[in-house]
């Protein structure tokens, strides 16, 4: 049932994920692209804010459940 999603931030395709149950979520697409405009920006900003957590990111994701809204997937930077 999934279909083809592309992340407008990079214009990568994104993939059916399923999200950890805490969150709720569901299956909703994410993109992984570690290059990603989206999730290399959220890092700076976070590294700005606590030195503490500067391996964790968000990345861009899509809940298909509620018309594609976007939201932060918050993800381990593996740099
Ligand atoms: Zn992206």
């Amino acid at each position: 049932m999934s279909e083809k999603r592309y992340c407008p931030y990079c214009g990568e395709e994104m993939e059916y994920w399923e999200a950890p149950p805490e969150t709720g979520w569901g299956y909703i697409y994410v993109c992984f692209n570690n290059k990603c405009e989206f999730y290399r920006g959220s890092a700076d900003e976070i590294v700005n804010k606590s030195e503490d957590q500067n391996n964790i990111g968000c990345r861009y994701g899509e809940d298909p459940l509620t018309n594609y809204t976007a939201i932060n997937v918050l993800a381990y930077c593996p740099f």
